[in-house]
């Protein structure tokens, strides 16, 4: 195989990348986010590497979530607060429902670019581009010209997202002790309300009674990692955050871990050359076309030497909650044959998108809950193990997926339906499924 280089993918092809008409404003645009500085550490990323393995082993589990796509206009103090509260509150649940700890992953700060079905779309009887995310084009019709500029806007808003990610943990919102004062006002079910307060009061109560006794607390309880994700998708904005540390490796320093998405998996295609390069953890979406063969050779292609880098890979399948016992087995079984330790997650969001007879894109809570448990069934069936879970959600209280706790309908749809892109379950059917899981995943 040829040498690899951040910018080697050019010589392939490359899906999904937006066609901008002023290549010269673009190579200025992409000349200024090189120059600007990475906003994640090396040690941050390798350290997620390492809870990635520990997740592989059944020792942590993972969650990951958030928007489909951010928006720039997101970018504020409370829209972040929720985003990460209700992270922090769903990983309370899991890891004291399912005693494991757990790792979580933010869909935040840089998911920007979304792939699309189709190039252009019809807007009042007008075809212009697909939206493809803020970073690319805006959403409003008289925006949809790609514009190089929105790249370096992109990093701006990232930069600015992470920043204040880290703020709001270093004063102190992950401090379990605060636990129960954490708000629950958008839970509506009042016995999951006071089984959260419950858990939450036995875990501070626990907590007092090791001070009282005199000894002196792990600061990691007062304090948690948030790590942050985004598809790698946007191949320039992607090389030009890749730096090369001093022991040689490059690393993608835009965020901890990336992913690439179901449409951009091709092994002989620009994205698996850009991806191979770097030292990152990433994921790979498994979707229904997805063939065994071609997934080994991927992952060998992306991870060569697995017993290096323990934690490297994650799959994250998404089939659909009625295909995951007939598409997943012949998958996971040319996996495991190929002896590659590999982190399985699951997905239960983008198999399960239907439309609604008013045209919206919606996702039904127990068709979500379903693919999990489905999920878990095979991997239970193949003496194999989930290992985390990845989920479109949001902190705010929208109406974009259907059931719940609240039991919205279809009609409900159209109270608060925000999302730029897909369907995200919001607060309280975030906090019910983080319920619903750690039920599943302690049995
Ligand atoms: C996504 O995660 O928003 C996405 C587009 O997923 P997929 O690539 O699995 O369709
Ligand atoms: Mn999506």
């Amino acid at each position: 195989m040829t040498s690899w280089s951040p910018s080697s993918w050019r010589e392939l092809p490359a899906k999904q990348q937006p066609k901008y008409k002023d290549e010269d404003k673009l190579k200025t645009c992409i000349a200024k986010v090189r120059d600007l500085p990475p906003l994640v550490a090396v040690h941050e990323i390798e350290a997620l590497r390492g809870a990635l393995a520990e997740c592989v082993e059944g020792k942590r589990f993972l969650l990951q979530g958030g928007d489909c796509a951010e928006q720039f206009d997101d970018c504020k103090a409370q829209t972040i607060e929720n985003k990460i509260k209700i992270l922090l509150q769903m990983s309370l649940v899991l890891t004291y429902g399912a005693r494991t700890p757990t790792v979580r992953v933010a869909r935040l700060a840089g998911q920007f670019a979304k792939p699309r079905s189709k190039d252009t779309e019809m807007v009042d009887g007008v075809e212009l581009p697909s939206y493809r995310g803020d970073n690319v084009n805006g959403f409003d019709p008289k925006d949809r010209e790609p514009d190089p500029e929105r790249i370096v806007q992109g990093y701006f808003h990232s930069a600015a997202t992470i920043n204040y990610a880290r703020v709001v943990i270093a004063e102190g919102m992950a401090d379990l002790r605060l636990a129960p004062a954490w708000d629950m006002e958008f839970v509506k079910n009042a016995a999951r309300r006071d089984q959260y307060q419950g858990i939450a009061t036995r875990i501070t109560d626990a907590m007092n009674f090791i001070e009282t006794c005199g000894v002196k607390l792990d600061p990691v309880l007062q304090s948690v990692d948030m790590f942050t994700s985004h598809e790698g998708l946007h191949l320039e904005y992607e090389e030009a955050m890749t730096v090369q540390a001093p022991d040689g490796k490059w690393y993608n320093r835009s965020a901890h871990f990336l992913w690439i998405g179901d449409r951009t998996r091709q092994l002989d295609h620009a994205h698996i050359e850009y991806f191979r390069g770097i030292a990152n953890p990433i994921g790979i979406k498994v979707g229904p076309s997805s063939k065994p063969d071609e997934l080994v050779a991927l992952i060998q292609r992306l991870w060569p030497n697995p017993a290096a880098a323990p934690g490297k890979i994650a799959l994250i399948t998404r089939f659909g909650a009625d295909n995951v016992a007939t598409m997943f087995p012949p998958l996971l079984k040319a996996v495991q044959e190929a002896g590659l330790p590999v982190l399985w997650t699951c997905d239960p969001m983008h198999g399960n998108t239907t439309t609604t007879t008013h045209g919206q894109k919606t996702r039904d809570f127990d068709a979500v809950l379903k693919e999990v448990e489905e999920c878990i069934k095979v991997h239970a069936s193949l003496k194999s193990r989930l290992g985390g879970v990845h989920f479109e959600l949001t902190g705010d209280n929208v109406t974009e997926c259907t059931g719940g706790p609240e039991n919205l309908s279809e009609t409900d749809l159209k109270l608060r339906y925000a999302t730029l892109c897909d369907p995200r379950l919001n607060y309280s059917q975030s906090m019910e499924m983080a319920f619903r899981l750690s039920d599943h995943l302690i049995a």
